[in-house]
């Protein structure tokens, strides 16, 4: 019965997640939803890709969190549209909330929307947002067991980064067992290795990456 009930919650999520993408796409806009834990890293890469992006593409963000706006303040300094979601006591964002947000934004004038979602590794695998890219997020502190216990997200992502890599010689993580176990579960999957606050090489790995994955949305 449960199961049921979630289901239909889900299949209604996801005929509005099905508008959002036509009118993204419709507006020439391409749509990257970030998902991970709580600390990984996603409004530090967010910041980044920004700074990175601005100059070329116009871009907009909506910040999902529980109750505070720090997020969307961080990202205000860019001087990009950004609009926030305080979920209360919802622990992911779902399309409804984003179709609402929506009008907030002029389509039009938009490249990019990025979308952090609420920090849960859990339920905002479930909820299309109507994005064309899904991007997760794991960082080196929660662990290499992280992939297999999370499957979910590895199933759904386009592509996997992997932050925090300059802590590894400080903390027990196997890489090895880490990549082995993402193969397990979507051997298609793409990883970025990187440390988002220190490192410029690889960063630009993601960079090129979202460009790729933008231009051939939008174009
Ligand atoms: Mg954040
Ligand atoms: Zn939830």
């Amino acid at each position: 019965m449960e199961v049921k009930v979630f289901e239909s919650v889900t299949r209604i999520n996801d005929t509005i997640a099905n508008q959002i993408n036509k009118l993204l796409t419709e507006n020439k806009t391409c749509g990257f939803n970030f998902i991970s834990s709580p600390g990984s890293g996603k409004t530090t890469i967010i910041e980044k890709l920004i700074s990175n992006l601005k100059s070329k593409y116009r871009i907009g963000v909506i910040e999902g969190d529980l109750a505070t706006t720090r997020d969307a303040e961080r990202v205000k300094k860019y001087d990009v549209p950004v609009v926030q979601i305080n979920t209360g006591k919802g622990c992911h964002l779902d399309a409804n909330l984003i179709y609402q947000t929506l009008n907030e934004f002029n389509l039009k004038e938009l490249d990019i929307l990025f979308i952090e979602n609420v920090g849960n590794l859990i339920c905002p695998t479930s909820y299309w947002l109507g994005e064309h890219f899904t991007i997760g997020i794991m960082s080196t502190p929660e662990g290499d067991d992280k992939p297999e216990k999370y499957p979910l997200i590895l199933r759904k992502a386009h592509l996997l980064i992997l932050n925090k890599v300059d802590l590894i010689p400080y903390i027990n993580f196997n890489k090895e067992n880490f990549y082995n176990s993402v193969k397990k579960i979507n051997p298609q999957l793409q990883i970025i290795e990187m440390s988002a606050i220190k490192d410029h090489r690889n960063f630009q790995l993601l960079v090129d990456w979202i460009k790729e994955k933008t231009d051939k949305t939008i174009t």
